[in-house]
């Protein structure tokens, strides 16, 4: 077994080069650091997201930066259908034929509630966005994963999703989702696919959902999006060859 320290790996410059990557939620915090990076380390990057105008951003950012030429892939994770899943799924085999890399980042905070007074539209919304959505766009991308050497797929958890919070609602029941859909999918692939699949839970982090999630906390305080990327190079990356099943945490626990 790989004993990867995720938190202690020092990326080289061009650790992902040749590797075709998707990112959901690369629109803005992590996932945009993280596509950014990606792209930094010589990755074609699969920008995944629900607002054009935010993702072409990340684009011209990638090419200004010098980056392999990602591609924009449009995708509502609360509204696409199975045939806007086909279409992107289509569209990866077509360009690169296979998937080296899928990183589920995207996420919904939902409410902050008592379980007794929790919104159930509000549940639903968030169940499926974070969870079901996840397995659709797996389960499509699964062809292309295949057809990689070297397949590694990142689910994003949280603290809340590996020990139960009081008023954390949704959003901790679909990271607790998420580990264990993880956990089955890199028991199901393992031995008899080349894809590895693991969680990693990036700690606090300067975002709009910390923000939302904690209106009262000094924000500043916290590490930008762009600081906390080198442990989602580690797992997607040739670093964690072998390394199936497992949690990792992204930064260390405070
Ligand atoms: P942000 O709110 O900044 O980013 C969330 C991302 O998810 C955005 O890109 C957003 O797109 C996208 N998204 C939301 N709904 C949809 C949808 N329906 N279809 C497609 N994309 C959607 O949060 P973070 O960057 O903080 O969160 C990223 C991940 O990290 C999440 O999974 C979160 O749970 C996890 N996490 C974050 C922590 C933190 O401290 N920040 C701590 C622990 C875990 P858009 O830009 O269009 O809104």
């Amino acid at each position: 077994m790989n004993s990867l320290d995720v938190q202690k790996h020092v990326a080289a410059p061009s650790e992902l080069a040749g590797r075709v990557i998707a990112v959901t939620g690369a629109s803005s915090g992590i996932g945009r650091a993280v596509a950014l990076a990606c792209a930094r380390h010589g990755a074609n990057v699969i920008l995944i997201g629900r607002n054009a105008r935010k993702l072409e951003t990340v684009h011209g950012e990638i090419e200004a930066a010098g980056g392999p030429e990602p591609i924009i892939a449009l995708l509502d994770l609360e509204k696409a259908i199975a045939k806007d899943y086909d279409q992107l799924a289509d569209a990866v085999l077509q360009k690169y034929g296979r998937l080296d890399g899928l990183l589920h980042n995207a996420g919904l905070l939902g409410t902050l509630s008592p379980i007794e007074h929790y919104d159930v539209p509000t549940w639903c919304k968030v169940m499926h966005v974070n969870v079901t959505a996840a397995f659709a766009l797996t389960q499509v991308l699964l062809p292309a994963l295949k057809k990689s050497a070297d397949a590694s797929v990142v689910f994003t958890s949280s603290s809340v999703g590996r020990k139960g919070r009081a008023y954390w609602g949704a959003y901790a029941v679909t990271k607790f989702a998420l580990e264990g859909f993880s956990q089955i999918l890199s028991a199901e692939l393992e031995g008899i696919t080349n894809i590895r699949v693991n969680t990693l839970n990036p700690g606090k982090v300067r975002t709009m959902m910390r923000r939302t999630a904690y209106p009262a906390e000094d924000i500043n305080t916290l590490p930008l999006p762009e600081t906390v990327t080198g442990p989602y190079i580690a797992l997607l990356g040739p670093a964690s060859r072998g390394v199936t099943g497992q949690q990792f945490d992204g930064q260390p626990a405070t």
